[in-house]
């Protein structure tokens, strides 16, 4: 078993972006957006939404494979995949193969910012919508 950040009710974000900035200043040691792993979207409109684009941890990363030079390989810790930064030639094919385009871009660096699944996102959401999930690998 291994332990996955997952959604658990996308209908109690209230935009407040607590969860963005822990992740920015935990892992990117930025106060701001630019390095966090996760965003989230507004969308306007009669009742309006926030769209929660995190990494899924897929089993078989698009991202990984979408690499061409080996930077990107699935964690063999648990869910998402591991950087190698002295590998990356900055393409962004790994970004462009996201289907749920979650997976984000430091333009500063000019890096792909992969999630880690640590969890400290969920821990600073004031409505539970983000969770750890103990899911069974395949
Ligand atoms: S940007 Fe870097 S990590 Fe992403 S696909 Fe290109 S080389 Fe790989
Ligand atoms: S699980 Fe960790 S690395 Fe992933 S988005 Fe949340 S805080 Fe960032």
């Amino acid at each position: 078993m291994a332990k996955r950040i997952s959604v658990l009710d996308r209908e109690r974000c209230m935009g407040c972006y607590s969860c963005v900035y822990a992740c920015s200043r935990t892992w990117g040691r930025v106060a701001g957006i630019e390095k966090a792993a996760l965003r989230i979207k507004s969308y306007s409109g009669a009742e309006g939404f926030f769209s929660i684009r995190v990494c899924s941890g897929c089993e078989d990363p698009d991202c990984a494979k979408a690499c061409p030079t080996g930077a990107l390989r699935p964690s063999k810790r648990g869910f998402g995949v591991d950087l190698e930064k002295k590998l990356c030639n900055a393409c962004g094919s790994c970004v462009s193969s996201c289907i749920s385009m979650a997976l984000q871009w430091d333009e500063e660096d000019k890096l792909p910012v992969p999630c880690r699944h640590c969890g400290v996102c969920a821990s600073f959401c004031p409505r539970g919508v983000l969770g750890m999930e103990e899911v069974e690998r395949a």
